[in-house]
């Protein structure tokens, strides 16, 4: 995605060492998640079923995540505004998830939780916080920032408007 873009303030933390070895599990040919149907085939996860092969049954990096509730994307909302307009943010966020998880198998939210009139994201990848980021921006403005964490692995993003 377009991290790169102008006017974005980026602040890049020392990575963290978190531990990342499920990230680079093994699989040897075509897989299959049971968990949501995702295939992994030539170096990588999507919705396509391969052609040939018959695929193993190995779960997913995205799955594991939402088991572990491991999120790799954060997004915070915050400022009266986000009070005012609840569920007008929530449908902007599920609709994000429904088109970039259609594009990239493993970017998906983990799960929405609501506090004092703030709301926190958990999503399974950088990309998805990234591009529900740029949505919150396109469609009302606000305040933002990304930060990306753990070598560029891990994105927090704040988004504020009053
Ligand atoms: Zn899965």
């Amino acid at each position: 995605m377009d991290k790169h873009r102008q006017g974005h303030r980026e602040t890049l933390i020392q990575p963290q060492h978190h531990d990342r070895d499920k990230e680079r599990q093994r699989i040897a040919g075509p897989a299959h998640c049971p968990g949501c149907d995702a295939y992994f085939d030539a170096g990588r996860w999507s919705w396509q079923r391969p052609a040939a092969g018959q695929p193993e049954t190995v779960t997913c990096p995205a799955c594991r995540r939402i088991a572990d509730n491991d999120a790799a994307g954060n997004v915070a909302l915050s400022g009266g505004f986000v009070r005012n307009h609840r569920e007008e943010l929530l449908n902007l966020i599920r609709n994000t998830e429904d088109a970039e998880r259609r594009e990239h198998a493993l970017e998906r939210l983990i799960g929405i939780s609501e506090e004092e009139g703030k709301m926190m994201v958990a999503t399974t990848g950088p990309h998805l916080a990234n591009r529900i980021g740029h949505a919150l921006e396109a469609a009302y403005d606000g305040a933002v920032k990304y930060t990306y964490t753990d070598n560029e692995t891990h994105l927090d993003v704040t988004w504020q408007r009053d």
